[in-house]
């Protein structure tokens, strides 16, 4: 292989933390900054969401969980962000390991919040998102050009696990072709309704990706109409996208080989166009 070109690698200094995104499973999918911050940790506080295949990247650190298991309540999140502080006060380096990108939906912010509040310092390592990598996986463009000019994250629960009743889903429906939800699940059925009620139509194609770019990734297709029925067999995590770019995945499912068709039934777009 040709050399690399030289790089200034960020130096972990012992008392801090960083925030680092693991992507959404498949190790090829960590950043080069998330690389370095692993073959330097003293220790790497991970959560359910991160694929252990990624902590073998990371031999000689100390391994901590800080996620749900087997039934048994999970950390609250306030002992997750004061054990980083002691770790840091005790001199490690500390790597926060999230799934997918930290600061999406992820509690990123809040632990980083409090690590400022007790004067530890921080650095975030971005990773990539399930709702928009995950998706790539399956073959799905989060946005084309012939579907949509905006793209809705959002979560299918708020804070207390219920359906996030505080959200617009009228203003939703009404501002974005494509919707993607994270941590949706639980209140499909609850979520499709209320965009329907919205006037979403019953036939808008609607895939649910699990466990994206792990070696068990499924992807399922249905419509908004089948959507609660379909999530309802479904185990989390998994990403919903409702919207016209699923049909892409007919011509883009790049793993199941190369294909010849035009979903959207639009011309082929000339790429220098
Ligand atoms: N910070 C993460 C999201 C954490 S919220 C990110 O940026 O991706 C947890 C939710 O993310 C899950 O309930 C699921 O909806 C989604 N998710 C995370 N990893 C996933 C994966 N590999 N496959 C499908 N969905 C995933």
């Amino acid at each position: 292989m040709p050399e690399l070109p030289s790089f200034e690698w960020p130096v972990f200094q012992p008392g801090w933390v960083w925030l680092v995104g693991a992507g959404p499973g498949d190790p090829g999918l960590l950043t080069l900054h998330a690389l370095n911050a692993l073959r330097q940790a003293d220790v790497v506080v991970y959560d359910a969401l991160v694929e252990t295949a990624i902590l073998d990247w990371a031999p000689g650190a100390e391994r901590i969980y800080a996620g749900k298991r087997g039934g048994k309540p999970s950390p609250k999140q306030r002992d997750i962000s004061l054990r980083l502080v002691e770790l840091a006060r005790e001199g490690k380096r500390v790597l926060r390991l999230k799934g997918g990108d930290p600061f999406v939906f992820g509690r990123g912010g809040e632990e980083g919040q409090t690590l400022v509040a007790h004067g530890v310092p921080i650095r975030v390592v971005p990773g990539i998102s399930a709702g928009i990598g995950g998706l790539a996986y399956a073959g799905i463009p989060v946005t084309h050009r012939d579907v949509n000019q905006s793209v809705t994250f959002v979560t299918g629960h708020d804070q207390t696990g219920q359906a996030p009743s505080a959200l617009d889903w009228r203003a939703i429906a009404r501002a974005s072709e494509v919707i993607v939800i994270y941590m949706g699940l639980k209140h499909a059925a609850q979520i499709a309704g209320e965009l329907l009620a919205a006037g979403r139509v019953p036939s808008e194609p609607v895939a649910i990706v699990r466990d994206a770019t792990t070696p068990r990734m499924s992807v399922l297709e249905t419509t908004l109409a089948g959507l609660p029925e379909v999530a309802a067999g479904v185990e989390p995590p998994a990403i919903i996208c409702i919207g016209r770019n699923v049909l892409l995945r007919q011509a883009l499912d790049w793993q199941a080989g190369p294909r010849a068709v035009d979903p959207l039934g639009t011309r082929v777009r000339p790429q220098s166009a």
